[in-house]
């Protein structure tokens, strides 16, 4: 099946046939795969991931849904950046890159009669194989982090795969999966061989289309995707395609907003993994570039208003990343290539906290809701306490009118008691009701 099969370089036994770990199963270290020699560039016409075949295991059957062949165009808008290349992984059939991994992973899985399977990630992943799962007649277990959200949850269900909760936080899941795997179960994550393989056809694709790209800037995340285009670089450079890999950039966030909420960069890199990365970065002449976590926010905002491009803030962190290195390196923006891994359909909740200035929005809750929330929010915390302060404390974002109506809701429901002084202006303050209500509410928002 394998074209070259992947082997541990430290102890060079053969790990296939335990599991399909990046990570060897007896010392740890990460497996590799040589370089394979394809087909040359003109014998391929790309019509998606499964034109280079050549490049990936040979399988019975192959289960598609037309992933890959993602569009690249040229930033229009914004002026300091014109001209540079962007990759749209986000196009792929769920919203992200990880379709080439799940189209692999359900198709070997389905041609070597494999046909139960477990994923851990902190969510594209495991959308991404539900659908495949549901292509390919495979019975998928997700296990997620109990705070995962909800919309991310839906997704998988919609699909008809199962949900099964464990730990708080995207590693227990994992960690859960690994348990799993011992015991002989296939656990797909973001480090497995297949992901990988699938993943490296970003890569191939790329090098395909242009001779040159002198730089390439990807998202770091757990580092399965840098590792992953590194591979298909490799594979077109022993096919001929490309004189040289490019220099790879892999952006980060800034260790003091690492518990910003933003999980596919806030995932941490396995050591082995990061001495791999770092070993890259060297041999192609790149760096790992930190960004902070609210440049990032506007910076996909400002994507979506001036290129119509709606993706996901961990993806414009390379455009972030994009505009220091032609600011402090200056790089040639023409043959500089940044990847939008995933779509912002799938971070609404980041979006939604951002533009009603809140610390967290809740996905789901109604516009209604939301709204007398930040009222008693404001009320108790004795930010404001009339209807005129607080329609300006929200920023004016309704009607004046609209404002009197929640608080008199509010005071007919007895969360709020109002006091009329002076002429005719009623003062509000919380009651013990409302006091109750509220820090539920408040509770369930953080707990979320
Ligand atoms: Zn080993």
């Amino acid at each position: 099946m394998w074209k070259k099969k992947p082997y541990c370089t430290k102890c060079n036994k053969d790990t296939l046939s335990i599991n399909f770990d990046l990570f060897c199963p007896y010392c740890g270290s990460i497996q590799n795969i040589d370089p394979i020699e394809g087909p040359s560039k003109n014998e391929i016409k790309i019509t998606n991931m499964w034109s280079f075949n050549s490049f990936l295991p040979s399988l019975k059957k192959v289960y598609s849904l037309s992933e890959g062949n993602t569009p690249v165009l040229h930033v229009n808008n914004l002026s300091s950046l014109k001209g540079l290349k962007l990759k749209l992984e986000f196009r792929n059939p769920t919203g992200s890159f990880r379709d080439r991994a799940s189209s692999l992973i359900a198709s070997y899985l389905y041609s070597s009669s494999i046909l139960k399977l477990v994923c851990s990630s902190s969510g594209s992943l495991s959308i991404s194989l539900s659908a495949y799962s549901a292509l390919a007649g495979l019975e998928l277990t997700n296990i997620v982090p109990s705070n995962l959200e909800l919309s991310k949850i839906e997704q998988m269900k919609v699909y008809g795969s199962k949900v099964v909760e464990h730990g708080s936080t995207v590693e227990e899941a994992i960690e859960r999966g690994r348990k799993l795997q011992e015991r002989g179960v296939f656990f797909a994550s973001s480090d497995n061989i297949l992901t990988v393989e699938g993943q490296k056809t970003i890569g191939l694709e790329i090098a395909h289309s242009f001779e040159t790209i002198e730089n390439i800037i990807i998202p770091k995340g757990s580092g399965s995707l840098f590792y992953s285009i590194y591979r298909g670089f490799k594979d077109a450079l022993a096919s001929g395609w490309i004189e040289q890999i490019p220099s790879f950039f892999a952006v980060s966030l800034k260790h003091e907003d690492l518990d910003f909420y933003v999980e596919s960069l806030k995932i941490p890199t396995p050591l082995t993994l990061s001495q791999k990365i770092n070993e890259i970065l060297l041999e192609s002449k790149g760096k790992e570039i930190e960004i902070e976590g609210e440049k990032m926010i506007d910076q996909a905002l400002l994507l979506a208003k001036k290129e119509g491009l709606f993706i996901e803030p961990a993806s414009a962190s390379v455009v972030v990343a994009a505009k220091q290195l032609l600011e402090k390196e200056g790089i040639n923006i023409d043959s500089t290539i940044a990847l939008l891994s995933g779509s912002g359909l799938n971070a609404l909740n980041i979006f939604a906290s951002k533009l009603r200035g809140i610390r967290k929005a809740v996905w789901g809750l109604s516009e209604k809701s939301t709204t007398k929330f930040e009222i008693l929010d404001l009320i108790s915390q004795k930010k404001a306490n009339h209807g005129y302060a607080i329609w300006k404390a929200l920023g004016k974002r309704k009607s004046l009118q609209s404002i009197y109506q929640h608080l008199n809701e509010l005071e007919e429901k007895n969360l709020v008691s109002s006091k009329v002084r002076g002429k005719n202006k009623k003062y509000y303050s919380i009651t013990r009701k409302g006091i109750d209500a509220y820090s539920k509410m408040r509770e369930l928002i953080d707990f979320l």
